[in-house]
């Protein structure tokens, strides 16, 4: 039986890369680890199959702002997706794997580009998820 690939909104990609063990309540928390520390970052983790979604994934699942297959945050969240989506050149419907998806970043982003496409975000202070995208940049 084939696993179902890992439905992403496009700013999770790079949410997962910088991914430190912050979330909104203990419950997303754990579900964001799960997935990015027991699949994306486990052996064999690049070959994950990711398919992008424009509405709630499988980070968003147990999130106390989500609302439907929206967000509580909707505009807030549509702008991360919209920046995230052409920075990365990712559209929803589009599948690929989690080692092609760190390809994306490595030849599409620098950190610094976080300050504009993740303006806004909360965690972007914090500074893990810039270090996150210099690190696999070498
Ligand atoms: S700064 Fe925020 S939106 Fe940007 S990658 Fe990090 S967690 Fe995601």
């Amino acid at each position: 039986m084939s696993v179902p690939p890992l439905r992403l909104r496009p700013h999770h990609i790079l949410c997962s890369l910088g991914f430190e063990g912050h979330g909104y309540s203990d419950t997303f928390t754990a579900n964001m680890e799960a997935i990015v520390v027991g699949r994306l970052r486990a052996a064999l983790g690049d070959a994950t199959m990711v398919e992008i979604t424009a509405t709630a994934d499988a980070i968003c699942a147990p999130c106390p702002r989500k609302r439907g297959q929206g967000c509580e945050a909707q505009f807030e969240i549509d702008t991360l997706d919209t920046a995230h989506g052409a920075a990365l050149g990712v559209s929803a419907g589009e599948r690929l794997t989690w080692g092609e998806a760190q390809d994306r970043v490595r030849a599409r982003i620098k950190p610094d580009d976080l300050d504009v496409i993740c303006a806004g975000c909360r965690w972007l202070d914090l500074g893990l998820c810039k270090s996150a995208v210099a690190r696999l940049q070498g």
